[in-house]
């Protein structure tokens, strides 16, 4: 039988010492995965990918199988284009870099622009892999604080990013786990605040209002502004890991010499330009998304409760009485949704009509008692 160690500080005295001292102590990424039949905790897009959709990457993927003796081609040009395309705002495949999923392209980014010494910064509550990530090059991270609702007003974050003096500062938007959407002001603010690299994380981008402005219209002139986006949430694609960013062509450049050779595999790289070809049918799904969001939302109010204003396919809510507690009644009754350490809140994807209504209904039989 193979054993498995339940957690690191039960590691053997001899590989507690060998591990990096920086390390101690830490928890890894753990959100749980149970195999419940609604599974609404980790921000997925529970829509599978359309049958159609799925034919042309199955042929892709097929074609790049009969050459998957050779090393893919490790400058992905046929996807960079693709993301280049699918962007628009004007941007060329030179300014477009892509991994296994955008944690991926945030450890490349940290790998070039923090390390020892350096620092990366947050406002809390944000993306809990930004810490985990940087402290796993060998940087301190750093936290600052946000204002009522999570929001973030211009001067406050740029005073803070001022004070902090950062290398790297990550700009949730919008903001995972609160889903409180970002202004183009504040990212402005934070830019001239630092001189460090400015990463705006657009994971939720898809979800926003469709004529609120991406962070990609202030890249012109700002050579240290990075935007980062995931085929893992509106695209439907999360078991294929795929992200990308689009940034300066310098920036590019930097990450050539973090990036392991060939990083994103022959098929990999066909089934995203496959299902880049695709993107209208692939976001068909948003739209229902978005609704189910607002639906939760609403209800949510209606049960008692306090949803946040979200701009993602997820709701933050406050006034439960216990997390842990209704975390646990939900999960008996077949539903998995995340305690993201919150006090008196929970967080909720929004999945299908069917999987969204399951879990009202068994929130609903909580009853008075889930409420503070
Ligand atoms: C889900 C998520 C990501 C994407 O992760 P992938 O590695 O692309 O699956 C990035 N940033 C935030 C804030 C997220 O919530």
């Amino acid at each position: 039988m193979v054993r498995v160690s339940a957690r690191l500080e039960d590691l053997p005295n001899s590989l507690e010492n060998l591990l990096r001292p920086d390390l101690r102590g830490l928890t890894p990424y753990g959100a749980p995965q149970a195999p419940l039949p609604v599974a609404l905790n980790v921000n997925e897009n529970t829509h599978p990918v359309p049958e159609e959709v799925a034919d042309d990457i199955l042929d892709g993927i097929a074609r790049a199988l009969r050459e998957v003796n050779r090393y893919p081609d490790r400058e992905f040009t046929a996807l960079r284009e693709g993301f280049a395309d699918y962007l628009g705002h004007g941007l060329a495949p030179d300014q477009i870099w892509a991994a296994n999923g955008s944690n991926e392209v945030l450890q490349h980014l940290l790998q070039a622009f923090a390390g020892p010494g350096r620092t990366a910064f947050g406002f809390a509550p944000t993306y809990s892999m930004y810490p985990l990530l940087t402290r796993a090059t060998g940087a301190s991270y750093v936290s600052g604080t946000r204002g009522v609702d999570y929001t973030l007003a211009p001067e406050d974050a740029a005073a803070q990013v001022a004070q902090a003096r950062p290398d790297v500062v990550f700009l949730c938007a919008p903001n995972n786990p609160t889903g409180t959407p970002l202004g183009l002001d504040v990212i402005e603010a934070v830019y001239d605040a630092t001189d460090g690299i400015v990463i705006v994380d657009e994971a939720y981008q898809e979800f926003a209002p469709r004529d609120s402005r991406s962070a990609l219209t202030l890249l012109p002139g700002r050579e240290r502004l990075v935007v980062s986006r995931t085929m893992s949430k509106a695209f439907a694609f999360a078991g294929a890991r795929v992200g990308y960013l689009a940034a300066d062509p310098a920036v590019i450049d930097a990450l050539r010499l973090v990036r392991l050779p060939y990083h994103l595999s022959a098929l990999t790289q066909a089934a995203a330009v496959a299902a880049l070809r695709h993107a209208p049918a692939m976001l068909a799904m948003v739209d229902d998304i978005v609704a189910q969001r607002d639906r939760i939302s609403a209800t949510l109010a209606a049960l008692g409760y306090t949803p946040y204003e979200s701009w993602t396919n997820f709701v933050l809510f406050s006034g439960v009485a216990d997390p842990a507690a209704t975390w646990h009644a939900l999960y008996d009754r077949g539903v998995l949704i995340r305690d993201v350490g919150i006090a008196h809140s929970l967080r909720v994807t929004a999945g299908t009509e069917a999987e969204s209504t399951a879990f009202l209904d068994a929130l609903a039989s909580i009853g008075d008692a889930g409420r503070a």
